[in-house]
């Protein structure tokens, strides 16, 4: 089976070096990231964009928009990118920067941080953001539940804050990344109330081969997940896989899913509705 990963990172984020050294054990680096590809059948994958200007602080608030993928010079020919939204210098000048970067192919989406930086994803200031990705048909991914840094506002991250906005905004796509866990009942609902609403299954675990082990085999750790994805029998036409890599080894990480999501939807969260949603081909 071709596999998509929808969310994934490429990008100088201390964080995410040392996360990957000390605790998922993965080679975060190009050569590593085709390494596992070729492992496991992953034929493409969609890079959130985000940077840090110093270290330990990301998404960092003085980086300028839009933060792309920065591991290496070379990106990957197979790594696609979600541009990465900095709120605080979203002015006039920033928006024709991000709009410029629109004409590049490898450009799918774009991805905000609520939880990081304090501010509602319905705030106006957003407003010119979601035009753009109505005019040009491109998602948004919301960051939305926990944090992987060291203070987060999850009073901004909460999956619900993602109801009022797919409402207002119809035309405009948008994904609730980690399936905003630990609050996964509650993007279940966002999704079923909301036909314009997407989800992915992102970094539900971050660790080793051997930490996704365990936890596959704990039964009320998988059933608190799937509790979520019964909730609307039609969800499986809007969740994507995506690993969060490097937070995760990919191999191990695609097995979990497997597990978790019936057969039969294996090829629409795995490969088809990231195509479509993404206008991938
Ligand atoms: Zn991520």
């Amino acid at each position: 089976m071709d596999i998509i990963d929808a969310h994934m990172h490429f990008s100088n984020i201390t964080r995410f070096i040392n996360t990957a050294k000390s605790i998922s054990k993965v080679d975060y680096s190009g050569k590593g990231l085709k390494n596992e590809f070729l492992k496991s059948k992953v034929s493409m994958g969609i890079g959130m964009g985000v940077t840090e200007l110093s270290e330990k602080t990301f998404p960092d608030s003085n980086s300028s928009n839009p933060m792309k993928l920065d591991l290496e010079d070379n990106i990957p020919e197979n790594i696609k990118c979600c541009l990465g939204i900095n709120p605080f210098s979203l002015n006039k000048q920033a928006l024709e920067d991000i709009e410029n970067e629109l004409q590049q192919d490898h450009v799918v989406g774009f991805k905000i941080y609520p939880g990081y930086y304090q501010i509602e994803v319905y705030d106006q200031l957003y407003e010119p953001l979601y035009k753009l990705a109505q005019d040009y048909d491109l998602p948004v991914i919301i960051h939305s539940g926990d944090t992987y840094s060291f203070r987060g506002y999850f009073e901004y991250s909460h999956p619900l804050k993602i109801n009022k906005l797919a409402i207002e905004h119809p035309e405009v796509n948008y994904v609730i990344a980690h399936m905003g866990n630990p609050w996964l009942m509650d993007a279940a609902l966002v999704l079923s109330n909301n036909t314009n609403v997407y989800a992915d299954l992102a970094g539900l675990i971050v660790g080793d081969s051997k930490k996704i082990s365990a936890l596959s085999d704990q039964q009320v750790f998988v059933e608190n997940i799937q509790r979520a994805l019964i909730y609307d029998d039609k969800v499986y036409q809007k969740i994507l896989y995506g690993s969060d890599w490097p937070l995760v080894p990919i191999k191990p990480y695609i097995n979990f899913i497997k597990k978790l999501v019936p057969k039969q939807y294996h090829k629409d969260v795995f490969y088809n509705n990231a195509l479509r949603l993404f206008n991938l081909r």
